[in-house]
């Protein structure tokens, strides 16, 4: 079922499609997507305020071999929940981004769904050993 959306998505894409047709248009576009996914989450933090980010250096316990003992204490430096206009942006934000990706897919002749499912099985056989 989840293999029929991603590719009803990606053909949608495809379709709808007109004026970005080469591949410089879509690496550039999938790149200024990105910049607005992150414009969208400062926004949040300098006008709305819904959400403020309190960044400092990540405390890692150098006493430790355990993996989860080591991540444990890992922060995201997010205070606050998003307001639903500001989530509502940033949702917006991100599928623009899927958008231009699915297109970058399909340019390359990949299938977005496939590369979900590689990644996936990457994440489950390696786990938190990814080390990402
Ligand atoms: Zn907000």
């Amino acid at each position: 079922m989840k293999d029929i959306i991603f590719d009803n998505f990606q053909n949608s894409v495809d379709e709808s499609l007109l004026r970005h047709k080469s591949i410089l248009d879509i690496v550039t576009k999938l790149q200024e997507s990105q910049a607005r996914i992150n414009r969208a989450i400062a926004k949040s933090v300098t006008n709305c305020g819904c959400i403020k980010i309190d960044a400092r250096k990540q405390q890692i316990s150098q006493d430790s071999d355990d993996i989860n003992e080591l991540t444990k204490n890992l922060k995201t430096h997010l205070k606050g929940d998003l307001c639903e206009n500001c989530r509502e942006v940033i949702e917006r934000e991100i599928g623009n981004h899927l958008f231009y990706l699915s297109s970058l897919c399909s340019t390359l002749d990949l299938n977005l769904y496939d590369a979900l499912l590689k990644e996936y099985d990457r994440i489950n056989m390696l786990g938190k050993y990814t080390l990402r």
